[in-house]
């Protein structure tokens, strides 16, 4: 039987110490850290999380603003839209919901973003300074990892690592943090992809398995090795006739199975996502704290 990694309760620590700062702000008499998310089109999911991000940062004191684009917005009038984002002196930080509709060019518009706003950090010049261990905005999914290891003090020095999935935004830069020099960090890392050979002999080997594939229920209790760490990305919407919304969210893990034989492990919903959204507006502060420089 494992203990669960509650993400939930661990990024209301967060958004409860950032409400203090924004406290100690305003009392100072300054304006507090400004976020903004620009949402193209009308996908239930980008939906979802859009608006979870925008009301975090209510609740926890900062301005946000939501800016809604048409589907069918050409890609210049979307990079028009980032340009001025980029220049307004109080913004400090902004994203771009992905995924983008198919006419639109996702890396060039990622690539438009100004890096010191850049607080998803996904633009090359974050991810760069994050590879090389210099202080930068880290991806918030694999950012929010890294901090629910770090509060639950589990040690992953010398451990194996193992992380499903090589994508920009979660499974590559989890892998370089989980690599890198620091507590948490120092693992030893194998990242596993779609073209992987034996998936399931590599995982048995794991102490710490991160999975960010997008299968759900993927990782089953044979392909574990008993009392291993196991962090689910995953966010899968299942059609559900029984659920009032007619769907349900699974994760990458199935939990009944490898909670019985895990150490420690993150539920779906309430561990890695409401973590994603705290480092968000962790990011925001560090880029309002650079702007206030
Ligand atoms: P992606 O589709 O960009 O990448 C998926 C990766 O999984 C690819 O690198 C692919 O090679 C690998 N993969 C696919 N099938 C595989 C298999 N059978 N064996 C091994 N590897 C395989 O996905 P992503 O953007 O990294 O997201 C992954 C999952 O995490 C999705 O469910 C997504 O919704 C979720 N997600 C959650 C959060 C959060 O905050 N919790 C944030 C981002 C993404």
């Amino acid at each position: 039987m494992s203990i669960i990694l509650d993400g939930k309760a661990t990024s209301n620590q967060i958004k409860e110490e950032l409400t203090i700062q924004v406290k100690q702000i305003k009392d100072a008499g300054k304006r507090p850290p400004h976020l903004a998310a620009v949402l193209v089109g009308n996908d239930g999911a980008s939906l979802t999380y859009v608006g979870s991000k925008v009301r975090s940062c209510e609740r926890i004191g900062y301005d946000s603003t939501l800016i809604k684009l048409d589907d069918d917005i050409s890609q210049e009038a979307l990079l028009d839209t980032i340009e001025k984002l980029n220049n307004d002196p109080l913004l400090d930080g902004f994203i771009v919901q992905l995924p983008l509709p198919k006419h639109i060019d996702e890396e060039v518009v990622l690539h438009a973003i100004n890096p010191n706003k850049d607080v998803d950090g996904f633009h090359p010049t974050n991810f760069g300074k994050m590879a090389l261990g210099m202080q930068t905005f880290i991806p918030a999914t694999p950012f929010g990892i890294m901090e629910l290891l770090k509060r639950y003090k589990l040690d992953i020095s010398g451990k194996h690592a193992v992380v499903i999935g090589r994508s920009h935004i979660v499974g590559r830069p989890m892998s370089i943090l989980l690599s890198e020099k620091g507590n948490p960090g120092n693992a030893t890392v194998t990242l596993t992809h779609s073209r992987t050979q034996n998936l399931a002999d590599i995982t048995r080997e794991a102490d710490i398995v991160v999975s960010a594939l997008g299968v759900p229920n993927f990782l089953t209790a044979d392909m574990v090795k008993d009392g291993a760490i196991i962090i689910d990305v995953g966010i899968t919407r299942v059609p559900d006739a029984d659920h009032p919304k007619g769907y349900v969210i699974v994760g990458d893990v199935h939990f009944d199975q490898v909670k019985e034989k895990a150490s420690y492990i993150t539920p779906v919903p309430g561990g890695v996502g409401p973590m994603t959204i705290a480092m968000l507006l962790q990011n925001t502060m560090l880029a309002y704290q650079r702007n206030q420089d």
